[in-house]
């Protein structure tokens, strides 16, 4: 048997139709950048995400960074950050001038560890951004009691997490504002870039709105130095399509998750957990072993794709050298870089399928 690591096939086999209606719809209309879809887009994802307010943006990394913009975060700030997360959540503090500021992750849910939060904030501190890795939840109520204490902007990423709950609540209503991706592969992506903030501020969904559309609120008249990131027409069209299969999808991802729970017993595997708090939605299925690279060799050899969601952490990247750290300063980032492996979870995969990998995983010794 061969399953790859991920397959779009059977989604868009499923919304074929839908989708290349909706791009006629769009030729025909002769209207790109910032229209009806867009628009209708913003208010069916508020909606979704229980908040007041979705400004469309060119991808996730410029939804962070439009966050922070917004909140005029820049040269001389920290912001605290994930050591175990994908490198744009610093990227985006980066390019804001700010400093980010590693803090190591729960071994157990891979999100970052509340406990060791106030020990980095410092007199710069201006925000937190907490990331839902892997689709589940960070432990949100712990920190945002901290945030509150030294009043600091909480802030989502929730690129991996579209439609996943927290005590019930959605995330991108846990902060001051969220940022989400719709890169392709994500839980809710478009055929393309695409990303989007959330936030029931005001102030700042104005801000932000403006910031990724040259800083103008009215052609022409430009209020802020600002950027050209928009969500386009087309994308928007397709994701408006897309976000009314997102729960089923997710579902789906969930099934397969819990058949993966229930049935991988190797010792020598670690498995993922869902905290209690959580609703998980499964952006990837991480299990995690001592002999991670035999392991993936094995799997791969046995026709099973994998991939490893992140092989280096942030701090030991050749991008972040001039933060000056060194293999050994954060320690749990690197035992699960080095442990970690992503295992198929798409939605359409075949019940054989499942328990082929699950097999596969159990004879492994
Ligand atoms: C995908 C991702 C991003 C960036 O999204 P892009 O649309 O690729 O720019 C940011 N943070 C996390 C955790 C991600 O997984």
């Amino acid at each position: 048997m061969k399953i790859s690591f991920a397959s779009f096939k059977p989604m868009h086999d499923e919304i074929e139709y839908e989708i290349k209606f909706k791009f006629e719809e769009i030729y025909k209309r002769n209207w790109f950048i910032l229209g009806d879809e867009d628009k209708k887009f913003e208010q069916e994802f508020a909606d979704y995400c229980n908040v007041n307010y979705c400004i469309g943006c060119g991808n996730g990394l410029d939804a962070l960074h439009l966050i922070l913009k917004g909140y005029d975060i820049g040269f001389g700030d920290e912001v605290i950050v994930p050591s175990n997360t994908f490198i744009a959540t610093a990227l985006a503090v980066s390019y804001t001038g700010a400093k980010p500021i590693f803090v190591e992750p729960d071994i157990r849910t891979y999100n970052i560890d509340p406990s060791l939060i106030e020990s980095a904030i410092t007199e710069k501190t201006k925000a937190i951004i907490a990331v839902h890795l892997y689709g589940q939840p960070a432990d949100m109520d712990e920190i945002k009691r901290i945030a509150k204490k030294y009043n600091l902007k909480l802030i989502e990423d929730a690129a991996q997490a579209h439609g996943s709950l927290y005590k019930g609540m959605k995330v991108g209503s846990l902060g001051d504002a969220a940022g989400f991706s719709f890169y392709p592969a994500k839980n809710l992506g478009s055929l393309g870039d695409g990303g989007a903030v959330v936030t029931n501020d005001k102030d700042l969904a104005e801000k932000i709105k403006a910031l990724s559309n040259y800083g103008s609120e009215k052609k022409y008249h430009h209020i802020y130095k600002g950027f050209n990131s928009r969500l386009d027409e087309l994308q928007a069209g397709f994701l408006r399509v897309k976000l009314k299969y997102l729960d089923k999808w997710n579902e789906e991802r969930r099934k397969i998750a819990q058949k993966y729970i229930a049935g991988i017993n190797n010792p020598n595997v670690i498995i993922p957990v869902e905290a209690d708090y959580a609703k998980h939605v499964w952006y990837t299925f991480v299990i995690r072993s001592e002999k991670r690279d035999e392991l993936q060799k094995y799997l791969n050899n046995n026709g099973i794709g994998t991939l490893i969601h992140y092989p280096i952490p942030i701090h030991l990247q050749q991008a972040y050298k001039d933060l000056g750290f060194k293999t050994g300063n954060f320690p749990i980032a690197e035992k699960i870089a080095n442990e970690i492996l992503s295992i198929p979870i798409w939605y359409g995969m075949k019940n054989e399928e499942i328990e082929y990998v699950i097999d596969k995983i159990n004879a492994w010794k």
